[in-house]
């Protein structure tokens, strides 16, 4: 799984005109969300299972909880070993319903060894969205430069004409 999936589904509370928006709260949008990321047959339970997993995950990056409380998706959760003409692999075997939001957890797992301190919430406060900070220097701080970057930028500039 892509680590544009963890930060996908991190970024479905974006605030619009300062409002928290929950782009999975309709059935429908989640629904085509789980459809768009490789699952979404899995009804009401596998739509709850992605709301949940998404609060904890958030919850997590943004540091507020201990990333053990992911293991609440991966209850009843393996992998096992399959011989193929590739030689191995490990295929995962979950409750169906819970089969997507768990490869998400495994997903955020593997991004956090592999990139450690990367996935972080935007430094704008009045921003809910997190990034994945690719750059060599590890120093990106904001969501995209564009919006929450130069917003603050101006706002810098602002506040220093005000003091001058
Ligand atoms: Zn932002």
């Amino acid at each position: 799984m892509e680590d544009s999936v963890v930060v996908d589904l991190l970024n479905t509370t974006p605030v619009v005109d300062g409002r928290t928006v929950d782009r999975l709260a309709d059935d429908a949008a989640a629904d085509a969300w789980l459809t768009a990321h490789g699952g979404g047959t899995g009804g009401a339970g596998e739509r709850a299972a992605l709301r949940s997993v998404r609060r904890d995950l958030q919850a997590v990056v943004r540091g507020q909880r201990p990333a053990t409380i992911l293991n609440a998706a991966l209850a009843d959760v393996g992998q096992h070993p399959v011989i193929d003409g590739d030689g191995l692999r490990w295929d995962l075997y979950a409750p169906p319903e819970r089969a997507l939001p768990a490869r998400i957890v495994l997903a955020w797992a593997a991004l956090s060894a592999r990139m450690p301190g990367r996935l972080r919430p935007c430094a704008n406060d009045e921003c809910d969205l997190f990034l994945l900070d690719r750059s060599r220097s590890n120093t990106a701080r904001w969501c995209s430069m564009t919006t929450c970057g130069n917003r603050l930028k101006a706002r810098r500039h602002q506040a220093r004409r005000t003091d001058a």
